[in-house]
């Protein structure tokens, strides 16, 4: 190509940087425009501090804590505005905040959101640690997106948060007790942008056994696919019989915790580089992906492994499976399809839906077919399902997919 060409190339290429093309990947029918491009962009940070009008305090000094300002709208009521790290950006507007009165009293608290609609039930915390529904009767939340918190407050903090907080540390925390098993490792494979570890575990890695990869927490407010992903990953390293047959098979690496900058910095959906991460699986402009894509591909390398299945936990509005349709991935060439049929016999009350699809846009489960001819599935948990019940099927998740992946694979390896 001559320079002039290539100049005008480029010219072309930044006059429709905003729009998805050909050249960034497939649109998402519930993406804002553009979240295909992820190349870095700007965001702006919270200022943090305690914001305090007539005695009543509101503090955003903690990980995982989203509070742009605290204003006075009349006596009793006054606002708390949210703004996303930039935009335009998905409906998953994070909030967390601590708050407390000098003196005893009830207000009312506006949720204020710029670029964004109201989208979690809040949760509330004495502590931060231990949380429970917001009482229905102190919550409101109208179609033309004024909600309203009714708190009753005196000179203790009190927590308010979108979600559960599962911050960076936490998550620290849990990946340090499941290397504590003699057949697990933990490995950083790299340094978030903000150089944060990310930490993977290897579960029975071995040279002779397929793997099988879990990926979690790409989108910080994602908290229950990360429950889920924690009671799937602890039922794979427990110490019953089918556990102990499944890792003398098959070999397991987990990353938890793809974007803990986003977490620490109660981003809505972004990482510090202002971008999608699931949207970052083609071009690997983030170095979260990118990373992680390069020590998957040595992996996989080094010890010639079969990648048998790779799962990714999300979060949105209900439980909800992303899988391959038959086109992309022969149903009888995997275990997927087998696996959906027993969990619906384990739980035949419960919806467990299935939307299969092709794979074209650059997400991480298009990648593990990409890639590694891998099945693979987005596994979505609704933001509000039952806590035991996201334990329950991410449990039994696990245990179903050990038997299958030992019927399909025994003898073979
Ligand atoms: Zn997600």
């Amino acid at each position: 190509m001559t320079r002039s060409l290539t100049l005008f190339c480029a010219f072309l290429l930044l006059i429709t940087s905003c729009s998805t093309s050909k050249k960034t990947g497939a649109p998402i029918s519930y993406d804002p425009p553009g979240s295909t491009n992820t190349k870095t962009k700007p965001i702006d940070l919270q200022k943090k501090g305690t914001f305090t009008l007539d005695g009543i305090s509101v503090n955003n000094e903690y990980d995982g804590a989203r509070m742009n300002g605290f204003e006075k709208l009349s006596d009793s009521l006054y606002r708390i505005n949210i703004h996303p790290e930039n935009a335009p950006i998905n409906m998953s507007p994070w909030y967390s905040f601590k708050i407390r009165s000098a003196t005893p009293r009830e207000i009312y608290l506006h949720m204020k959101y710029r670029d964004g609609k109201h989208r979690y039930y809040p949760d509330w915390s004495n502590d931060g640690v231990h949380w429970e529904p917001l009482d229905s009767g102190r919550y409101t939340v109208h179609d033309n997106d004024s909600t309203i918190l009714k708190l009753k407050l005196d000179d203790k903090y009190r927590w308010v948060s979108a979600q559960e907080l599962w911050t960076f540390k936490d998550n620290e925390k849990w990946v340090g007790q499941v290397a504590g098993q003699s057949f697990v490792t933990q490995e950083a494979i790299g340094e978030s942008r903000e150089g944060k570890e990310l930490n993977a575990l290897k579960i029975a890695l071995n040279p002779k056994q397929p793997l099988l990869v879990v990926i979690s927490r790409q989108h910080p407010p994602e908290v229950t696919g990360y429950l889920a992903m924690m009671a799937f990953v602890e039922e794979l390293v427990s110490s019953n019989d089918l556990a102990k047959q499944f890792r003398e098979k098959f070999s397991v690496i987990v990353l938890p915790m793809l974007n803990p900058d986003g977490v620490d910095n109660g981003h809505w959906r972004h990482n510090t580089g202002g971008v999608d991460l699931n949207r970052d699986w083609k071009y690997y402009n983030q170095p979260e992906i990118d990373q992680f894509q390069k020590y998957m591909h040595q992996v996989v390398k080094t010890n010639k492994l079969d990648v048998v299945l790779g799962l990714d936990f999300h979060s949105t509005h209900e439980d909800l499976l992303y899988t391959f349709n038959n086109e992309t991935f022969p149903d009888e060439k995997g275990v997927v399809k087998a696996w959906i049929k027993r969990l619906r016999e384990e739980f035949p009350t419960e919806r467990i839906t299935e939307e299969d699809g092709g794979a074209q846009s650059p997400v991480s489960k298009n990648w593990f077919l990409n890639e590694f001819k891998a099945e693979a599935v987005t596994y979505e948990v609704g933001d509000d399902t039952p806590r035991e019940f996201v334990r329950a099927k991410g449990e039994a998740s696990a245990r179903i997919l050990m038997e299958l992946l030992l019927e399909k694979y025994a003898g073979h390896h």
